[in-house]
């Protein structure tokens, strides 16, 4: 039985969406510093982030927002994880990049026990 094989075989990206949670959870980092501690490209790294975003019922993506080094100025509204080029204030490139953090989704579901009879 032949069956095609991902190249990246899913355990593989568990385990390194593992090192990244237990990194997050221990304080806050940038794509950079993620990266370079779980061994993957940035590109990866905003990979994970997203999904870990998405997936809110296990734990909360906390993100401290690129900020401006010139002038200060907050990328608030910036829904995306990624670094902006650009401060579009004062045309400065010299940006802080996000943080980020994640903190445990409190288990706000209770469990239903049926008890019929
Ligand atoms: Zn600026």
């Amino acid at each position: 039985m032949k069956a095609k094989r991902p190249f990246v075989p899913p355990e593989r990206r568990e385990t390194v969406r593992h090192r990244l949670v237990d990194l997050l959870s221990d304080g806050s980092a940038d794509a950079r510093e993620l990266s370079a501690a779980a061994g993957i490209p940035e590109r990866e790294v905003y990979d994970h982030l997203e999904q870990i975003r998405h997936n809110r019922h296990e734990y909360t993506l906390v993100v401290t927002p690129a900020a401006c080094r010139g002038c200060g100025f907050v990328f608030g509204k910036r829904e995306r994880v990624t670094k902006p080029g650009k401060c579009p204030v004062c045309r400065g490139e010299h940006i802080i990049p996000p943080k980020f953090a994640i903190e445990p989704t409190p288990h706000h579901r209770p469990r239903k026990d049926h008890h019929e009879g």
